[in-house]
């Protein structure tokens, strides 16, 4: 066991705060990594509030991780000590389904579904199928901490081109906007329409700029539409009527990153004839959907979570290779419960990222 220390919550309504906790030993196929640097999502505030129901307490936060590599395990290949690697949301899968052998680990159906970096396995043994708990582990801990251990092939090479801490949200953020728009096949010309310009929208504007998409920003934040027309893309404010109107079946492919449930409907009505709106944002029950604007123009809702460990090595690559990535605001882990007040009110530029050479504040004290 290796002594780590990390920021937790211990119950829905509580402040991150300092939790010591050992890590295992890396096996063979392990990497044992000193975090550097880890994003803040979103999702790790739905998650540190229970707004999912499946919380495990303690919650250690933490998917969007870069750090350096200490030790590895016998029979690890890819990576070497000294390494700067990436960790993004799962660090194991069952390897055996047809999605994980189609490198889709992603949505991977065994039992347990993918290993989570922090709350556990997607589907916990008190869920799944034959209570399996293939992982043996009920509750992981993310990257808010000092040190992890992943399999080698969860781990990912940060491209030399990439600072550590601009790497970190690429490995959530970055990926589950690839994703979806590689899987659309969005292309040069195409028109994109982003919904939400957060962390994802950021991203989201960044990416398919760099793929050649022409691309229209919707936000409800007036105070944002000049970073939106920095990135070479067109802002409409999402309560301006007309506006939207001037766009009724215009798009190739539509991305929905808002964080809330919503009416989806406006944007349906903006996707040209075949296309599709994928949202990513609101992880649960949308508000009730008009189906005739679909019927009408055979248009498609759908989802998408993540990306795979391939698609992650890909946008990594493509952030490098097109000088691309977040913007982002560094933070000790001190200003983390302030830091998720922000990004609740819609007021971050548009990532923070802690630097967890903070957190020997906390070893020492
Ligand atoms: P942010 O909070 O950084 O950005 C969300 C943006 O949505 C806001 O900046 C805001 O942009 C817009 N927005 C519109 N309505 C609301 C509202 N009611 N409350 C807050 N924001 C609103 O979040 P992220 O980009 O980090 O994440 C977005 C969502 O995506 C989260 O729900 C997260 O859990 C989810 N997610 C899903 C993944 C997946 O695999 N499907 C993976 C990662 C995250 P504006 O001011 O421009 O309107
Ligand atoms: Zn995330």
């Amino acid at each position: 066991m290796t002594k780590a220390i990390g920021y937790a919550a211990q119950h829905s309504f509580s402040r991150l705060k300092p939790l010591p906790f050992e890590r295992d030993e890396p096996r063979p196929n392990e990497v044992e990594i000193a975090v550097m640097f880890c994003g803040v999502c979103h999702s790790d505030i739905h998650q540190v509030r229970n707004e999912w129901s499946n919380t495990v307490y303690p919650c250690m936060p933490g998917h969007e991780v870069v750090g350096r590599v200490m030790r590895i395990g016998d029979a690890v290949r890819l990576h070497m000590v000294g390494d700067i690697v990436g960790v993004g949301c799962m660090v194991d899968s069952c390897r055996q389904c047809e999605p994980c052998r189609a490198h889709d680990e992603n949505y991977c159906e065994g039992p347990n579904s993918w290993l989570a970096t922090y709350n556990g396995p997607m589907v916990p043994a008190k869920m799944a199928p034959t209570h399996a708990n293939m992982y043996g582990r009920d509750n992981t801990y993310g990257g808010y901490s000092s040190v992890l251990v992943a399999p080698e092939d969860f781990v990912l090479s940060i491209p030399s081109g990439l600072r550590p801490e601009v790497a970190a949200p690429i490995l959530c953020a970055g990926v589950t906007t690839f994703s979806p728009m590689k899987h659309w096949g969005v292309k040069a010309g195409d028109h994109v329409g982003i919904v939400g310009f957060g962390g994802l929208g950021d991203m989201a504007v960044k990416l398919a700029r760099a793929m050649g998409a022409e691309v229209t920003v919707f936000t409800r934040s007036k105070d944002k539409l000049d970073a939106i027309r920095g990135l070479g893309a067109k802002g409409v404010l999402s309560g301006d009527v007309e506006a939207m109107g001037a766009h009724r079946n215009s798009f190739d492919f539509m991305l929905d990153t808002v964080p809330e449930k919503h009416d989806v409907d406006p944007y349906v009505t903006m996707l040209k004839r075949d296309s599709t709106l994928a949202v990513v944002g609101a992880i649960e029950p949308l508000a009730p959907e008009n189906n005739q604007e679909r019927v009408m123009h055979r248009k498609s809702v759908a989802g998408s979570l993540i990306g795979s460990i391939a698609e992650t090595r890909e946008v990594l690559e493509f952030c490098a290779a097109h000088g691309i990535g977040p913007d982002i605001e560094v933070i000790p882990i001190q200003e983390i419960n302030h830091a998720y007040r922000m990004v609740e009110k819609g007021d971050v530029r548009f990532r923070y990222v802690i630097d967890m050479a903070s957190l020997a504040a906390e070893e020492a004290a």
